[in-house]
């Protein structure tokens, strides 16, 4: 059998693994074919198509975008998207900016609070165009002023604690044709995680493409029930280990192992999506 894993995160985003290293723990496990899914990026794809290949992997291209549908916050996996589309990258700048003004603030949030990090410190370890609060969080232990991460979260930067700021997010319509005409196919991440169902509906109603039924933090029961949605609805089922490195404690690559059949549908709906962008002549 083959195996994939399409949820996965580097440091151009919030992993720690670089993409080379991700690409070897992949090979370790024995995967044949994995997807990037940086927070708002796509930069980290064309190291990681380099690193697959040479370990002999199939490489997907992607994101995990930052979106909302009716004040409910959700991320869609973007998949098999052209990496130089102009209008993606576009908007996934506008995201990071977002994000480095976010970091600002919430360092704000801490200085007022008496908690002396600097934003600068931050920017540092994050050492990315998509910085995030896990790397607020490695900054405020790494300057001794949180025993852990989970402190750092739990303290000041869950949602509602003292220096937790709201992002901004597109709207999920707005994302799915975004990814669309980015040649791609837009899939709702961890589905078992944000627990609004009621908004899967009109999410296929608006073309998204697929339901992350699988996923490290999702239950048997869990998993059977988004399959079950998936064939309601007439969705792709992907799965991914949303594996962040060292971040988390252990390495979540290597939890999830999607078999190979599902990268094939995937594959075929983006062909679909692309022959629908470019008409034959
Ligand atoms: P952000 O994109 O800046 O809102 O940060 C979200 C990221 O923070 C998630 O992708 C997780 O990697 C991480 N995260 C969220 N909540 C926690 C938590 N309670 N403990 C540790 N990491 C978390
Ligand atoms: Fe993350
Ligand atoms: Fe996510
Ligand atoms: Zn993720």
């Amino acid at each position: 059998m083959m195996f994939a894993d399409l949820h996965l995160h580097t440091n151009f985003s919030d992993g720690t693994y670089t993409p080379e290293e991700l690409a070897a723990h992949g090979h370790r496990h024995g995967l044949a074919a994995m997807a990037l899914t940086d927070h708002d990026t796509v930069e980290g794809c064309e190291r990681m198509a380099a690193a697959c290949e040479t370990d002999g992997i199939e490489f997907i291209s992607g994101a995990e975008l930052t979106a909302e549908i009716r004040g409910i916050e959700l991320h869609l996996l973007a998949y098999c998207v052209d990496l130089h589309n102009q209008k993606l990258l576009m908007e996934v700048g506008r995201f990071q900016l977002v994000r480095q003004n976010r970091i600002r603030e919430m360092v704000a949030r801490l200085n007022e609070l008496n908690v002396p990090l600097q934003a600068d410190a931050v920017f540092a370890i994050a050492n990315c165009r998509s910085p995030g609060r896990p790397h607020v969080a490695r900054a405020l232990v790494q300057a001794g002023l949180c025993g852990s991460l989970d402190e750092a979260f739990e303290r000041f930067l869950k949602v509602n604690r003292p220096a937790w700021v709201p992002k901004f997010k597109m709207s999920a319509l707005d994302t799915i044709t975004l990814v669309h005409q980015a040649g791609g196919v837009a899939v709702m991440a961890h589905p078992g995680l944000n627990r609004t169902d009621e908004i899967i509906p009109e999410l296929a109603q608006a073309g998204l493409d697929g339901l992350e039924c699988f996923h490290s933090r999702h239950s048997t029961a869990t998993s059977n029930h988004y399959l079950q949605m998936a064939d309601e609805f007439g969705l792709l089922v992907t799965g991914g280990s949303d594996c962040h490195g060292m971040n988390k404690g252990r390495p979540l690559i290597g939890s999830i192992k999607l078999p190979y059949q599902h990268v094939e549908a995937l594959k075929a709906k983006a062909a679909q999506q692309r022959a629908k962008l470019a008409p034959p002549v």
